[in-house]
């Protein structure tokens, strides 16, 4: 894409009322627009990274063999007073339509596809299955101070999981773990996010979550010195000692839920007569799981892990662009937009998304807006590298720049 027909402009300044990292970067940078306290609008370049992040996780969803759906926003209030939390879920944002009907916007989804599921299965033989989707969640969230780490309104990436008994549910939960670790990996936080014991429900003592460790977190988490179990603050007053290895000795770090697993057991099947037919002809309630992953959060934490005092660093696997190609002189540099456009082309037929900068600004503008943005690569061409038939390269964490030939560019950041 050429920079010049990108409508969304860096800004020079974050709104007034940003404090996180996350959120005044992305502003500036034009890739996020707050609308209202928790609210943002996603743009071009920002839209492209939830596109990365949500293709990464659905790829690790599909190997599980989960079958994507997209279940409504609007929630009929029934569904919500079936299970109480009409009352309970105290960050529900509740609706009125003309007709005086009220409705909740939908802040999970248990209380959806539970009886939606009942509706379609009825037999043993149609189990264990699993479904998910990637949608708008709504919450009405007290602290919502933290740019896309709590949003009023924030992507998800739920999965539901349907099985006879729980043996079944252990081991598909246990696959889940290990999809969510490869997942952090991918998008580069894997070193930082940690499994961690937190409150269970009522099917078992514990859940799980993934935490990614840094300041701009809202949990404590506390770590074992010897073994590493990972704990949240919530549960610890039932553990003095660590439940893993007995030792007493921890460290505290903060850290912000990026992912969650729970064994919900028959909690939401009874509500909703989530029954079925096992082999000896009895009904049975279907054991359930189900597993978050905030997919606007983890851009989010990606930011407050990578970004550094000029701007972005985006890991490749999620970056809008792999390439941020700069041409340098003004339009009358025939020569200089020749080479840029030859890059341009070829970079493009090889299928490696560049961001051209062929907007008519100085020199100095294009460097400092490459840094902000925080392409995994810089590309420049200028008169110099016209002569000598070359193209400057940079990493964005390193210093060094090195002059390569078109023909090898491909090869070196394909
Ligand atoms: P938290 O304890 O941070 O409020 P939660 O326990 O309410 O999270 P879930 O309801 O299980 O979280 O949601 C699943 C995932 O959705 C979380 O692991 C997190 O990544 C993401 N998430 C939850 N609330 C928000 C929010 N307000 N803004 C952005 N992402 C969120
Ligand atoms: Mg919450």
């Amino acid at each position: 894409m050429r920079q010049s027909e990108l409508f969304a402009k860096t800004v020079r300044e974050a709104p007034r009322d940003e404090m996180s990292r996350n959120a005044i970067w992305l502003s500036r940078a034009g890739y996020v627009h707050k609308e209202m306290t928790g609210v943002y609008s996603y743009l071009p370049l920002g839209l492209r990274v939830i596109k990365k992040i949500e293709q990464i996780v659905r790829e690790q969803m599909n190997q599980l063999g989960g079958q994507e759906v997209l279940l409504s926003a609007l929630h009929p209030k029934d569904n919500w007073e079936k299970t109480g939390r009409w009352q309970t879920m105290t960050d529900l944002y509740k609706i009125e339509d003309e007709s005086d009907r009220e409705l909740a916007l939908g802040a999970t989804h248990e209380e959806i596809i539970t009886p939606l599921v009942a509706s379609h299965i009825n037999s043993y033989q149609d189990l264990p299955f699993s479904v998910y989707q990637f949608q708008t969640k709504f919450r009405h969230e007290l602290r919502a101070k933290s740019g896309l780490l709590r949003g009023r309104e924030f992507m998800m990436k739920d999965l539901y999981s349907f099985h006879r008994d729980q043996a079944d549910l252990d081991n598909f939960y246990k696959k889940v773990g290990e999809s969510y670790r490869e997942i952090f990996k991918t998008v580069g936080i894997g070193e930082q996010t940690i499994y961690t014991l937190a409150g269970g429900g009522t099917f078992s003592p514990y859940s799980h979550e993934f935490q990614t460790l840094t300041p701009a977190g809202e949990d404590q988490i506390h770590i074992c010195a010897k073994c590493h179990l990972a704990i949240n603050d919530e549960i610890i007053a039932k553990h003095p000692t660590c439940p893993e290895c007995g030792s007493v000795k921890r460290t505290i770090q903060t850290g912000i839920e990026v992912g969650n697993t729970f064994k919900l057991g028959d909690k939401f099947s009874v509500p909703f007569g989530l029954n079925y037919r096992d082999t000896d002809g009895q009904m049975r309630p279907v054991i359930m799981g189900c597993y978050g992953l905030g997919i606007s959060r983890l851009m989010g934490a990606i930011v407050e892990i990578t970004a550094d005092e000029r701007g972005l660093v985006w890991p490749i696997t999620v970056a809008p662009f792999r390439a941020h190609l700069l041409s340098l002189g003004s339009d009358k540099d025939t020569a200089v937009l020749a080479q840029a456009e030859n890059i341009y082309k070829l970079l493009t037929e090889a299928g490696i998304e560049v961001l051209w900068d062929d907007r008519a600004v100085t020199t100095g503008v294009k460097f400092t807006e490459a840094d902000l943005l925080g392409l995994p690569y810089r590309l420049v061409v200028s008169a110099r590298t016209v002569e000598k038939n070359l193209v400057e390269i940079k990493g964005r964490t390193v210093d060094e720049i090195k002059l390569i030939s078109s023909q090898n560019l491909c090869a070196l950041i394909g």
